[in-house]
């Protein structure tokens, strides 16, 4: 991308000549339609494509295709080699802070929990990186709840600069922020930025986000943008499944919104997640909506439609089902993660933000992955 676009101030909607834009240009009405019509034909031509749009996608992620699910991870599997061989990115998560003033129905970090909180000091953040460095990884995630007085702007520059010595590739997932202070991370040492939207549907949206910051739908679906114009490296996003009822419906509108970002920022590389809702304090048992099966379905389908994008798959999962669609898709795997702050460098009585389901080691995940005949990889590239 040439052109600069103003994205440091709050606009009403999102800005012209962004990924977010697009999206919401996309007929996503339409497809759905598709979905629910899609014909054997449909399905056959969808798999039969080399390069396939939206509308195949549609069809694969129909009824008529799950029937053809066999088909569906043999074209996923051969693509995933194609474009990536047998490599397995590993990252693992770093809580800096579970504070946060939101109230959102499905983390344990929400403002109404009575749990125990703590914030890492940079010192603090900095030796849990060195415990994950002496894992082995050297992609770290920094996430956190909203809090901007305790989170800050300078908070996180902190962080950043702490880890980034230690760790050659700091991500972020924290509060979204305008491209100003993205800029200053970026000058700090992060590279990436994971936003996911959470749903992608207006209404579950509101109804999820009961208050604080994060209930602005267009400020965060635009924030990927934001980060994209602030010089990150990678854009990481996704749809938390089991918010919204139709898992279909959160399918079709972040794949729209992954092609709609490799468009506009086609230097950056784009990673899509697909976590599943996990118990959390103030909400133990979720109503989970995506089945095992249709998970499959929905990994393969993107694999069919985005050849190039990395496909994250988290310790949300159970060991055995990630053990087992590894082959399908995914590129990116986190690994012996914590949820709560501290927890890499000694027990932490932090509440954790959920409960991880996979609770092997880095070198049991790393062991398995080199059984299944590929290499774990730890990084992908080192700052000059
Ligand atoms: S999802 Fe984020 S903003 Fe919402 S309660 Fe959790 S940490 Fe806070």
């Amino acid at each position: 991308m040439t052109t600069s676009i103003a994205l440091s101030t709050r606009p009403d909607g999102v800005p012209d000549g962004t990924a977010a834009a697009d999206l919401l240009a996309v007929d996503l009405d339409g497809l759905r339609a598709h979905v629910a019509t899609a014909t054997a034909g449909d399905v056959d031509r969808a798999l039969a494509r080399p390069r396939r749009d939206l509308a195949d996608f549609a069809a694969l992620l129909s009824d008529t295709a799950g029937e053809r699910l066999e088909d569906m991870a043999a074209g996923a599997r051969d693509t995933t080699l194609r474009r990536f061989g047998r490599t397995m990115h590993l990252f693992a998560p770093l809580y800096l802070s579970n504070e946060c003033v939101s109230v959102c129905t499905y983390c344990g970090f929400s403002a109404g929990n009575d749990i125990a909180r703590r914030t890492l000091t940079p010192d603090e953040v900095a030796a849990e990186g060195r415990a994950l460095a002496a894992a082995g990884f050297r992609h770290v995630l920094l996430v956190a709840g909203e809090h901007a007085r305790i989170v800050s702007k300078a908070y996180l520059r902190d962080c950043v600069g702490a880890l980034a010595p230690i760790v050659p590739q700091v991500s972020l997932e924290v509060q979204v922020w305008d491209a100003t202070t993205y800029r200053g991370l970026v000058d700090a040492g992060a590279d990436g930025l994971v936003v996911y939207q959470e749903t992608y549907d207006r209404s579950t949206y509101a109804a999820v986000h009961r208050l604080g910051k994060k209930r602005n739908y267009d400020w965060r679906l635009a924030a990927p943008d934001r980060g994209a114009e602030a010089g990150m490296r990678r854009l990481g996003i996704g749809a938390l499944f089991g918010l919204h009822d139709d898992w279909r419906s959160e399918a079709l509108a972040v794949a729209a919104h992954a092609r709609a970002l490799l468009r506009r920022w086609w230097r950056v590389e784009v990673t899509v997640s697909l976590p599943r809702l996990r118990p959390c304090a103030g909400a133990p048992t979720p109503a989970g909506t995506l089945d095992d099966r249709h998970f499959v379905q929905l990994l393969c389908a993107l694999r069919l439609l985005l050849p190039d994008v990395g496909l994250v798959l988290s310790t949300r999962e159970e060991s055995a089902f990630r053990d087992a669609v590894i082959p399908l898709g995914v590129t990116h795997l986190s690994a012996g993660s914590h949820t709560e702050p501290g927890g890499y460098t000694g027990p932490s009585d932090a509440e954790p933000q959920f409960s991880v389901a996979d609770e092997r080691t880095p070198a049991e995940v790393a062991a398995v992955l080199r059984t299944a005949g590929y290499d774990p990889v730890w990084k992908d590239w080192q700052r000059s």
